[in-house]
């Protein structure tokens, strides 16, 4: 089936694989979603396996506001927090995050950077567990958030800097050693240039830590996959994550396929400058395996 869509990879042919005439269970109640008739599809690229969500409902009032109180409702973000800092390091997503981007960071960050703090920004912030964690570990911490009720969290109960507002427009950062956008640019319309938007805030040597839900994985299991939920309008395959940072001006040197404590799948990702690989950062050898570089 061909469309006015147009994939990441600017394939523009597509295979329909779900239809909703209702939300799926679980799947949060915004205002668009429950006025009028709901209806939806998800596709998929028949080029690199990537899918979109498409629907004729008004999308745009998604974020206006109504998506924190839709998901924690207005007196909910302590609770949510405090709630999620207590899980047990196995039942934790973050837990397991914020061991990733440690352990990559220990391989690749070099030795000039370690008599300082490690700085890292994370976009679209929302609770704050992940830089909470990361404070404990001893990284200087910034968030990001369009909320402000999110950013207020973040200062005054996880004490770390934090900046209001919406990240394409912000330009007054100084550089971070890592980016993090933790299950964030599958919300967006256009991720390749929200991406490619970090490179001016990242230092030469830095990275950028990417999370993403997982439809290659998810897509056996069903159209109930929380995945393909509504406030997804992408939703990557491994192919699609390269084409997403190559497009941005990165390379992937590491990508995960994992299933969560949470039960999510998920893709994660670590992306370094292209022009990176010939300023030697690496103090390991760094190996090519066809959709990914791994690390010997
Ligand atoms: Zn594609």
């Amino acid at each position: 089936m061909s469309s006015n869509h147009r994939c990441l990879c600017g394939n523009a042919d597509w295979i329909k694989v779900f239809t909703y005439t209702a939300p799926p269970a679980g799947e949060t109640r915004f205002a668009c979603s429950t006025c009028g008739t709901y209806y939806r599809e998800v596709l998929r690229c028949t080029r690199c396996g990537h899918f979109i969500s498409v629907s004729t409902m008004d999308m745009n009032s998604l974020y206006a506001g109504a998506y924190v109180s839709s998901t924690y409702g207005d007196d909910g973000i302590r609770r949510n927090f405090d709630r999620i800092i207590s899980l047990p390091a196995e039942k934790s997503d973050n837990a397991g995050r914020v061991r990733r981007v440690v352990d990559f960071a220990r391989n690749f960050l070099q030795d000039g950077r370690r008599n300082r703090k490690p700085r890292i920004l994370d976009v679209g912030s929302g609770l704050c567990v992940f830089l909470y964690l990361m404070k404990q570990a001893g990284w200087q911490c910034t968030a990001l958030d369009p909320d402000p009720r999110m950013v207020r969290h973040a200062r005054e109960t996880v004490g770390v800097d934090a900046v209001c507002g919406d990240f394409m427009e912000t330009d007054k950062f100084k550089r971070f050693d890592a980016i993090a956008f933790n299950k964030v640019l599958e919300h967006v319309a256009d991720p390749i240039a929200m991406l490619r938007h970090s490179a001016r805030f990242l230092r030469q040597s830095g990275f950028v830590y990417v999370e993403v839900p997982d439809g290659e994985a998810a897509v056996a299991d069903g159209p109930e996959r929380e995945e393909f939920f509504i406030e997804h309008l992408h939703v990557f395959s491994l192919k699609s994550l390269d084409v997403l940072a190559s497009k941005a001006g990165f390379v992937p040197v590491q990508v995960e396929r994992i299933r969560e404590p949470s039960s999510k799948f998920t893709l994660c990702g670590f992306f370094i400058q292209r022009n990176t690989l010939s300023v030697k950062p690496f103090n390991r050898t760094v190996l090519w395996t066809g959709s990914s570089f791994r690390f010997l």
